[in-house]
């Protein structure tokens, strides 16, 4: 059973039944969906959640699947860490990091994939299939394998190796396009018309969004039912910034938590910076621009929520920032070497805007900020493998050894 009513338009308000859509028909903007809250409130409680999985299906009620039986590899309720080493650097007191790394497929898109699965099972879908920039692709493969049904991926041919075997592991049809992922999206529009399948970011949209509300929901959660002063999204579609004020906002409508006062920050690479580039020149018109980032997860020149995120950049007072490929390989070694956590570039580009939001004085010393850092390092080892300390070679025997460490200090003198 499940509290959500139907589909409707964020714009014109018109509804619909539940269906695999994601458009509106009258005026082509995007559904969502729509939730009996009154009845919600009736039956949620904190107790009520913190008796439910240690997963994102605690937060079940405010989803929008029918099935008892969900397809879930154990996703979400991922730690967030006090990231006290980081935050002495930095002059932050509260710094959390939100380690999504430590998913499934070791990225936050199990989450809204999670959710798409399921949902596209309970519409008699047998395929599932994604345009992706990479962590979609391994994420739908893995949840296709565990629901038993066919995945077809669609990947631009110059992805990162520790994505493409990262997808190609759990035996999907793994379709290598020559193009960026603006392309292959636009390919998997038409192709969605021909095919009975799931595309889990076109015609699922709706549905597979609604799971990254639960990066808001647990967050909030964890820092003892209270919303952080700052948060810092990295955006690509921009599905993911809104959600996450989305779900704190839920959360204090439904009473769960006190009044949301929380700061939702974006953060893109000067190489594919879209929404930055609106937010800074003051509209909220998105003009595509042609990627050119090695931060592939975020490579999406043409975003199909960007405007929403300058809507929730604006409610929530948040600051949208750009930071270059440099800058990101800065903050992925920061983060790992301050706090041991090996997120890909990704999690660099969080980190970066997380230093600038603290240089310009944005956010402040006492103020509880949480880094949301979504996808693993070993995925993307290309952007750091020729920027790491050098390593000592020797032969097996205490002379050569005693030798090597010698010279390295000399060069390091
Ligand atoms: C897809 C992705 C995002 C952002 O997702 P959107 O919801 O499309 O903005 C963030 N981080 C990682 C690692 C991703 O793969
Ligand atoms: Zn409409």
């Amino acid at each position: 059973m499940s509290y959500a009513k139907a589909l409707r338009c964020r714009e014109c308000g018109r509804e619909y039944p539940h269906a695999p859509m994601s458009i509106c028909e009258a005026c082509f903007r995007p559904l969502e969906v729509i939730y009996d809250y009154d009845a919600i409130a009736r039956v949620i409680s904190r107790e009520r959640i913190a008796r439910g999985p240690l997963t994102m299906w605690r937060y079940r009620d405010l989803l929008p699947v029918e099935s008892e039986d969900v397809i879930d590899i154990d996703t979400g309720f991922t730690p967030l860490i006090k990231a006290d080493n980081l935050g002495r650097g930095l002059g932050l007191e509260k710094l959390y990091v939100k380690n999504d790394t430590l998913n499934p497929t070791f990225s936050f898109k199990d989450r809204v994939v999670s959710v798409a699965i399921t949902k596209a099972r309970e519409f008699g879908f047998e395929t599932a299939a994604c345009a992706s920039t990479g962590n979609l692709a391994c994420s739908v493969a893995a949840y296709a394998a565990k629901a038993g049904m066919e995945a077809y991926v669609f990947i631009p041919a110059d992805l990162e190796q520790g994505k493409i075997v990262g997808a190609a592991i759990y035996g999907p049809k793994l379709i290598a396009v020559d193009g960026v992922y603006d392309e292959i999206s636009l390919l998997c529009r038409e192709l969605v018309e021909r095919y009975k399948w799931a595309f889990v970011n076109i015609n699922i949209r709706a549905y597979y969004s609604e799971g990254a509300k639960t990066l808001g929901y647990e967050v909030a959660e964890q820092l003892g039912w209270r919303a952080p002063e700052h948060v810092i999204v990295p955006v690509a579609s921009g599905s993911l910034h809104s959600k996450v004020w989305k779900g704190l906002n839920e959360f204090a409508s439904l009473g769960l938590i006190g009044p949301v006062k929380t700061r939702v920050h974006a953060a893109q690479p000067s190489g594919c910076s879209p929404v930055v580039n609106a937010f800074e020149s003051g509209t909220m018109e998105v003009l595509p621009v042609r990627p050119n980032t090695i931060c592939k997860s975020l490579a999406i020149g043409n975003p199909a929520e960007g405007y929403y995120a300058l809507k929730t950049l604006k409610e929530s007072r948040g600051v949208a920032i750009g930071v270059s490929d440099e800058e990101l390989v800065d903050g992925m070694k920061l983060l790992a070497e301050t706090e041991g956590i090996f997120a890909e570039t990704t999690g660099g580009v969080v980190i970066a805007a997380l230093r600038k939001l603290v240089a310009s004085g944005v956010i402040k010393r006492d103020e509880t900020t949480v880094a949301y850092i979504t996808g693993c390092g070993l995925k993307t080892q290309e952007a750091v493998m020729d920027k790491l300390p050098p390593r000592l070679n020797i032969q097996p025997s205490i002379g050569s050894f005693e030798q090597a460490l010698r010279e390295s200090s000399l060069q390091k003198g």
